[in-house]
């Protein structure tokens, strides 16, 4: 690898965004739809997870106030094509719970609190991993937190970036340390590493479409396939 990480991972990026374009993330409407979202998309495709904030938004309850009061049976019903509803209901109304009772179910005070304590403080319930927490804290609360999941291990490990065990942890310090704390460049990252691990860099990869294989002459992908 010629190029210092720092560099390896701008031209990555730009590639990425040469050839698929600004990702847009999050597709939601507002901050709250964002954190439902990123609870229902633990462990399963995108496509399962809009489904089921399309049919909470169709019943009127992807509102804090109304989802704290509901019974989790009926969350769970409404959130069936996400899997896990049952577990998944839980953890929404306890989610909106403490948004609305220490937040007032308002994402600026959310956004306000400092970003350690904040990510302790979600991480600390039930159900909510780092890499959820975290797409909350990045994508609803615009805290420069970069989020890395399986296809970040995937595809570094494959260029020869990360270990292939790298923890969530060791795979955060990667981008974190070598990039400009950027809330936008995170933003549009991550979402590119999730276009090329769902499209390309997949369990068998098509490298001969991909657009980081090379780049201009000097940086390779060490597990490319010819
Ligand atoms: S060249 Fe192949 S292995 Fe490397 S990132 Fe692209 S698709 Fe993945």
């Amino acid at each position: 690898m010629a190029a210092p990480l720092a560099d390896a991972l701008s031209l990555i990026y730009n590639a990425l965004l040469a050839a698929f374009g600004h990702q847009h993330w999050w597709p939601a409407e507002t901050p709250f739809e964002t954190m439902i979202g990123a609870i229902l998309a633990q462990n399963v495709s995108w496509t399962n997870a809009a489904q089921a904030v399309r049919n909470l938004e169709s019943a009127g309850m992807l509102d804090p106030h109304l989802l704290t009061a509901a019974d989790t049976a009926d969350i769970a019903r409404l959130i069936v094509p996400s899997r896990f509803y049952n577990q998944k209901a839980e953890r929404i109304r306890e989610f909106a719970r403490v948004y609305v009772r220490e937040f007032q179910a308002d994402p600026t005070a959310m956004a306000a609190a400092e970003t350690g304590v904040l990510r302790e403080r979600l991480l600390a319930l039930r159900g909510l991993g780092k890499e959820t927490v975290d797409t909350i804290l990045l994508y609803a609360c615009e805290k420069p937190i970069f989020v890395v999941d399986a296809y970040t291990r995937r595809i570094f490990s494959r260029y020869g970036l990360l270990p292939e065990g790298a923890s969530y942890d060791h795979m955060q310090r990667l981008f974190a340390e070598n990039l400009e704390e950027d809330v936008a460049l995170f933003n549009d990252y991550h979402a590119q590493i999730v276009r090329l691990g769902n499209t390309i860099c997949r369990k068998s990869p098509l490298c001969d479409r991909c657009p980081v294989r090379v780049i201009g002459g000097t940086l390779r992908c060490a597990g490319g396939r010819a």
